[in-house]
């Protein structure tokens, strides 16, 4: 086999990653019970980048299937194996996206959160012409508009959309964004609802670790937690 996959990891840390990944669910379905929500689909991305293989094998062999990472090359490393092994992964890229990767990215990725230009837009179009596969996208909103932060600022997301959906369509499903982190989140998740509901998009990719259970009272439909899983990461991730 050309990409083997670790066994998986025995002992602590395995047991510990299972133990939290068993809260962060029954966290998550506490909280959509509070907002009402029970029972809706509020989709758990588990986001592993930093994670060895050693570390994501449980969640998955406990039948955990959705997955983040944030680099392209890093993923690379880790997913192929995987992927071969499980074959219903679906795999998120929740980092900034260069051109010069898009070609890797549609092909190892099955959903892309982080559209958040038109270059890259235009590329991806490309791309999935090219290697005849349909992600599914969602597109990445600056609510806080912070200079060093990606995302379309909420001024210039109609447009954008409308670019992506209408006239590249691409197959948007929806939007993502990352507050601020030393702002309330629920002014952010509140505003990215609100640009959804306008563009009738169905997708809110939105929420933490820190403040998933807020955002699923703002209608998160996917949260991407990972140092509640995973523990601290084991590298520092940009
Ligand atoms: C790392 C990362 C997360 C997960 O953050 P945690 O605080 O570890 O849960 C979520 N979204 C994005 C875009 C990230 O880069």
């Amino acid at each position: 086999m050309s990409n083997p996959v670790q066994p998986a990891s025995s002992g602590d840390a395995a047991t510990q990653v299972l133990a939290q990944w068993a809260e962060v669910c029954s966290a998550l379905a506490k909280a959509a019970d509070k907002a009402g929500r029970t029972g809706e689909p509020i989709t758990c991305v588990a986001v592993t980048k930093t994670h060895s293989i050693g570390r994501i094998q449980p969640v998955l062999e406990q039948g955990h299937r959705i997955f983040g990472e944030n680099r392209v090359q890093e993923a690379q490393t880790k997913w192929p194996g995987l992927k071969a092994k499980w074959a219903d992964i679906e795999l998120h890229l929740i980092g900034p996206l260069q051109t010069n990767k898009a070609r890797e990215a549609v092909a190892l990725f099955d959903v892309i959160e982080t559209v958040d230009r038109e270059k890259l837009a235009r590329k991806l179009r490309d791309e999935m012409d090219k290697q005849g596969r349909a992600l599914p996208v969602y597109l990445q909103i600056n609510t806080g508009e912070e200079p060093q932060k990606a995302g379309v600022a909420p001024r210039d997301a109609d447009a954008f959309v409308r670019l992506c959906r209408d006239e590249l369509k691409l197959d948007v499903r929806g939007l993502m964004a990352i507050p601020p982190a030393d702002e309330e989140p629920s002014l952010h998740f509140a505003l990215l609802r609100k640009i959804a509901r306008r563009n009738d998009l169905s997708v809110l990719s939105m929420g933490m670790s820190s403040d998933f259970e807020i955002a699923v009272t703002f209608g998160a439909t996917h949260i991407r937690v990972g140092t509640a899983i995973f523990g601290e990461r084991e590298t520092p991730a940009q």
